[in-house]
């Protein structure tokens, strides 16, 4: 069995469209969202439609809980801050009550899902080093946990130590922890544009980050067609 995670989407439907074709044609029977679903660019309704329409376990993102709310926009950069005014004004309030209701923290079959960090999911902190996914190991209690936020793939491993690994592809062990991080499905910030996913192999116990080319120039016509910041189109090339 295989299954698709992704996430970090932030309303780019053309880059969501790559990953699941991608996850089709490798085979994969199972999808997993670690959130994020909307925010930033033009397509957060079509990106929801097509996340609801899977029916997969959906966790929930810094962005999703920030386009259901109403109160004042703090702690958002200013050009997350326009495009998430512009993201609730292009949101139904039925939309609104699916990402306020998606739950922070998930267990599917052997793995656990979270968008930002097990020690304090709803703190929307970043783990971009092994000291930070130390404090996330310690409230792991399964073999994997699949998380995002930070937009950039990344596998951490815990021994009697925690180690990042290099490469696209990893073998899960037994006897050690594994905190994946799938890399985004919208709006990557590793410096390469193409848009990513993870596929967990259950036969194979394997996990392996997918980079995949898709519509760019359809995604940043849209955000400029939309009203949204320039910069955001812009990003979305530079991968960061
Ligand atoms: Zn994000």
């Amino acid at each position: 069995m295989k299954i698709a995670i992704f996430g970090d989407i932030h309303a780019n439907l053309e880059g969501l469209e790559a990953v699941l074709q991608d996850a089709a044609d490798r085979d994969c029977t199972h999808f997993v969202c670690i959130g994020d679903i909307v925010g930033y660019n033009a397509n957060p309704r079509e990106c929801l439609e097509v996340v609801r329409r899977l029916e997969c376990p959906v966790v929930k993102g810094n962005h999703d809980e920030e386009a259901s709310l109403d109160t004042d926009l703090v702690g958002l950069n200013p050009l997350a801050e326009r495009a998430m005014q512009w993201t609730r004004d292009n949101l139904t309030s039925e939309d609104k009550t699916y990402l306020s209701e998606l739950r922070m923290v998930r267990q599917v079959r052997d793995f656990t899902i979270v968008h930002a960090t097990l020690d304090s999911p709803s703190s929307w902190g970043y783990v971009t080093n092994k000291f930070d996914a130390m404090a996330s190991f310690g409230y792991q209690y399964t073999p994997l946990c699949f998380f995002g936020h930070t937009h950039s793939p990344k596998f951490y491993v815990k021994t009697t130590t925690v180690t990042v690994e290099r490469g696209s592809s990893i073998e899960i062990e037994n006897g050690k922890k594994y905190f994946i991080n799938v890399g985004s499905a919208g709006q990557p910030r590793d410096g390469d544009w193409r848009v990513a996913y993870a596929i967990y192999d259950l036969g194979a116990n394997r996990v392996t980050i997918r980079r995949l080319e898709y519509d760019l120039a359809k995604t940043q016509k849209k955000i400029i067609d939309a009203g949204l910041p320039t910069m955001l189109a812009e990003r979305l090339e530079l991968g960061k």
